[in-house]
C-alpha cells in the first residue's frame, strides 16, 4: 500500500475503526459518519467490456453460455450472464439489463454508446443516429473541452437541454468535484505515435480522459505496475509488442492488482476492447478464452476488494454474445455490480434502464 496520506486514510481498516467508534456514538452521529464515509471513502472501478450483450443462453452461439466462469456463475446464483438472468440481486452481485438502442433506429455503435455512458446524455437521440467505432465531429462535441467553465458550474441546477452542453463527461465532473481518477489500462508507444502523427484517432474513452486533463498511462506505468495492459494480464502486451520485460500476471493476480490500483483513486476506469474484436471475428475459442480469463480477474477482485470499493462492469452494445453474426447486435448489455448491498443500492437508485443512466448513477454514488 502507498504511504501517501490519502492511501492510509482510504484503507478499509481505517473505516472499520471509524465504524467501531460510531457504534458507541449517538444515532445522529452514526448517520453523520456514514455520510462522511460515503463522500470521502468510497471508490468506484468501472470495468468496460466492449461489445458484450446479454444474449440467449445458447452455448452454440453465445460464449457466455459456454465458457467456464465459476466465479460469475456463483455470483449470479448459478446462472450465466445472459438475458434471462437479469434482473438479479444476490448477496454480492447485482445484474441489470441496459438498453443500448436509446430509442434510435439502427444498430448501436461504439462512439455513440461510449459517449452516452460517459456523459449521461442520450447522444444517438441528440444527433439522430448511432455512430462508431471512433467519434466523428458530432460525437466529439460532447466529449471535448470547449466550454470548461460551464462544466464546473453545471451541477444539477440545469434543465436537461442545457445539460447537453459540450464537454460534460464524467471525467470533467470528477475533476470539477476534486475527485481523483485514472484510466488504468495503458497504451504502448506506437499508440501515442499514431495519435501524435494524426494517423490514429482517439476512441471516445481516451478522448474523454485526456480532454478532462487526466493522463493516459504508458509502457513506463506498466513496468512500474501503476497500470495494466488492456488484456488484464499483460500477456497480450508481451506477445504483441515482443516486450518480455512487462510483468506477467495470472488473471487472479491481475484482479488483485486492479483492486490495489482502484483503491488509489476515487474513480478508476478500465477499457477492455478485445471482446468486440472476438465478436466481429466470430471467434468462439478466442471469446471463451477471454471470458475465462475475465472470470479469474473477477475472482481476484472479489478476494481482495474492501467494502468501500464498488465494481461496475458494463458495455456499449452487443456483439460477442451472438457469434452467429459478425455485426453488432441491439440486445441489452449487462450492468453487473459487485460490492456491498449498500453500495449497490446507492448506485442503482430507483433503477437503471439504459446507457444514459450510468453517469447519473456514478454522480449519485459519490454524493
Ligand atoms: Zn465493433
Amino acid at each position: 500500500m502507498g504511504q501517501t496520506k490519502s492511501g492510509v486514510i482510504r484503507s478499509g481498516r481505517y473505516f472499520k475503526k471509524l465504524r467501531r467508534g460510531a457504534v458507541i456514538a449517538s444515532e445522529q452521529q452514526d448517520v453523520a459518519s456514514t455520510t462522511f464515509y460515503w463522500y470521502f471513502f468510497m471508490h468506484l472501478l468501472f470495468l468496460f467490456l466492449d461489445g458484450v450483450g446479454l444474449g440467449a443462453n445458447n452455448p452454440d452461439t453465445n460464449p457466455l453460455a459456454r465458457a467456464k466462469m465459476p466465479t460469475l456463475h456463483i455470483l449470479l446464483g448459478k446462472q450465466t450472464m445472459t438475458a434471462s438472468t437479469a434482473p438479479y440481486h444476490g448477496k454480492k452481485a447485482t445484474l441489470l439489463a441496459l438498453d443500448t438502442t436509446l430509442g434510435v433506429d439502427g444498430m448501436p455503435q461504439s462512439a455513440t454508446g461510449q459517449a452516452t455512458l460517459l456523459t449521461g446524455i442520450n447522444i444517438p437521440a441528440e444527433i439522430g443516429y448511432h455512430y462508431g467505432p471512433k467519434p466523428n465531429a458530432d460525437v466529439r462535441e460532447f466529449l471535448l473541452n470547449t466550454n470548461n467553465d460551464s462544466v464546473i458550474a453545471s451541477e444539477a441546477t440545469q434543465s436537461p437541454s442545457e445539460k447537453a452542453n459540450k464537454g460534460e463527461t464524467i471525467f470533467f465532473w470528477l475533476r470539477a468535484n476534486k475527485k481523483t481518477a485514472a484510466l488504468l489500462s495503458a497504451y504502448p508507444d506506437g499508440y501515442f505515435k499514431g495519435i501524435n502523427s494524426g494517423k490514429r484517432l482517439y476512441s471516445a474513452i481516451p478522448l474523454a480522459v485526456t480532454q478532462a486533463g487526466f493522463p493516459l498511462f504508458t509502457a513506463e506505468d506498466i513496468y512500474a505496475e501503476r497500470a495494466l495492459a488492456a488484456d488484464f494480464t499483460n500477456e497480450g502486451w508481451r506477445k504483441m509488442l515482443k516486450d518480455e520485460t512487462a510483468p506477467l500476471f495470472t488473471p487472479e493476480e491481475a484482479g488483485a492488482k486492479m483492486t490495489k490500483l482502484a483503491m488509489q483513486y476515487d474513480f478508476s476506469f478500465f477499457e477492455y476492447w478485445a471482446s468486440d474484436y472476438a465478436g466481429h471475428k466470430q471467434d468462439m475459442d478466442w471469446a471463451i478464452n477471454q471470458l475465462e480469463s475475465f472470470d479469474g480477474v473477477i475472482k481476484g477482485l472479489l478476494d481482495t476488494m474492501p467494502d468501500n470499493l464498488l465494481v461496475l462492469v458494463t458495455s456499449d452494445h452487443g456483439n460477442m454474445e451472438d457469434l452467429g453474426t459478425r455485426r453488432h447486435t441491439d440486445v441489452d448489455v449487462p450492468c453487473l455490480l459487485l460490492g456491498t448491498e449498500e453500495a449497490r443500492k446507492k448506485f442503482v437508485g430507483e433503477n437503471l434502464e439504459n446507457l444514459a443512466d450510468i453517469t447519473p448513477a456514478i454522480k449519485r454514488f459519490y454524493n
